[in-house]
């Protein structure tokens, strides 16, 4: 298989499977345990911790483990809300669901939420988040990047504007974090939200930074763990995992770059020459370097997807998460694409593994897949 769904998820690196082992197996204790058993394990958990508060620029106190960026999502827009009682949320129309369908849901218990709209190009107007901002608002969450198109946003402006008006901005970094410099103080960050199993770690394990001071309810209620702020027995081969795994995206982020990025510069070139009517999505530069995101026209993604996978070609027509439905992505329509061109969307996002071969082998199998869905299409040309 030609896997190229690392925004959808990635394989864990054999590096952090050895180091996820022990936990897995001999150090099986509990870290809230008084017994050597268990404070061995806990020590491994903080280490974790520190790892990643270190990456992030935050202090260790300031890191909560989570069950992935989905959970990680949840908890800081529900723990902010909850704990105000009531007010105005402010996200954007192409926010991953796991922070769409939260604010839909807080809406519904008398929350109100504005959704930003974007440029064609994926990005959010700083200006439009400043015009949104009012003396109610109690969170403003816009993601790092988006997981469809690749878009950067500009989050240090929008977090200063935020923080202007002394509103908690959020951000759902799970894209960017392991692939590019996150550093919450920098950025003026109060929450964020990542993920293990977008960086080469296990699935089900996430992070989320809560700045000191920043006043949210719990949204998992149970034990002391994590300082009251998500109950549960620690994830602990899982938080193991993500630590390592933050540790090797961190130490390789540079590499791994120069030369993913070569390899996405080339599938778009290649595709391009070979196949006509298309679009790239999203901003030309300030995008992830990963990931390519195309519309082909004429035909639908769903079909192309199909035939790929029958080449041994594992891609994407946008979000895992939304793939399935047969709803044309959301994040397209609200970038102004129509309905019948986003319905023809690919992504095609790389990784470690990846090398020219495979990236050939999409320019050589993809263009003949285009030409015959096109000769049997019901599309007006
Ligand atoms: C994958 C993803 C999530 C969800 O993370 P899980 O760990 O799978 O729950 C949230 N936001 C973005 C942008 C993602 O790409």
């Amino acid at each position: 298989m030609i896997y190229l769904d690392h925004s959808a998820t990635t394989p864990v690196d054999p590096r952090v499977f050895e180091a996820m082992k022990p936990f897995l197996t001999e150090q099986f204790g509990n870290p809230s345990s008084v017994y050597r058993a268990g404070q061995d394990v806990r020590w491994a958990v903080e280490d974790a911790r520190e790892k990643i508060a270190g990456l992030l620029g935050a202090k260790p106190r300031e890191i909560i483990f989570t069950s992935g960026g989905t959970e990680s999502d949840n908890t800081s827009i529900k723990g902010v809300a909850l704990n105000r009682g009531n007010g105005h949320i402010v996200t954007s129309r192409i926010e991953h669901p796991a922070v769409l369908k939260v604010v839909g849901w807080l809406e519904k218990q008398g929350f109100e939420a504005t959704y930003l709209p974007v440029g064609s190009d994926g990005l959010v107007d700083p200006d439009g988040v400043r015009k949104s901002i009012r003396d109610d608002t109690i969170i403003v969450s816009i993601m790092h990047a988006n997981n469809e198109v690749g878009t950067i946003q500009p989050i240090e402006e929008i977090a200063a504007i935020a923080h202007e008006r002394g509103v908690v901005f959020h951000t759902d970094a799970v894209q960017t974090f392991g692939k590019m410099p996150v550093d919450v103080e920098k950025m003026g960050i109060d929450l964020l939200s990542l993920s293990a199993h977008k960086i080469y770690g296990p699935k089900g394990t996430g992070v989320l930074y809560i700045r000191k001071g920043t006043k949210l309810d719990p949204c998992v209620h149970g034990g002391h763990q994590e300082w009251g702020k998500r109950g549960g027995t620690e994830n602990v081969a899982g938080i193991v995992g993500l630590g390592k795994a933050a540790e090797i995206a961190m130490m390789e982020m540079a590499s791994d770059e120069k030369r993913i990025r070569g390899l996405r510069d080339r599938l778009e070139t290649g595709l391009a020459g070979k196949i006509t009517d298309t679009l790239l999505n999203g901003h030309r530069e300030k995008r992830l370097y990963s990931l390519t995101s195309i519309c082909v026209k004429f035909v639908e993604g769903e079909a192309m997807l199909l035939r790929l996978d029958h080449e041994g070609v594992a891609a994407s027509s946008g979000s895992a998460c939304t793939s399935g439905s047969l709803e044309p992505s959301h994040v397209l329509l609200a970038m102004g694409l129509p309905a019948e061109i986003a319905h023809g969307s690919l992504r095609f996002s790389l990784g470690k593994a990846n090398t020219e071969q495979d990236i050939d082998k999409v320019i050589e199998v993809l263009p003949p897949i285009v030409e015959k869905l096109r000769a049997m299409s019901a599309f007006p040309r």
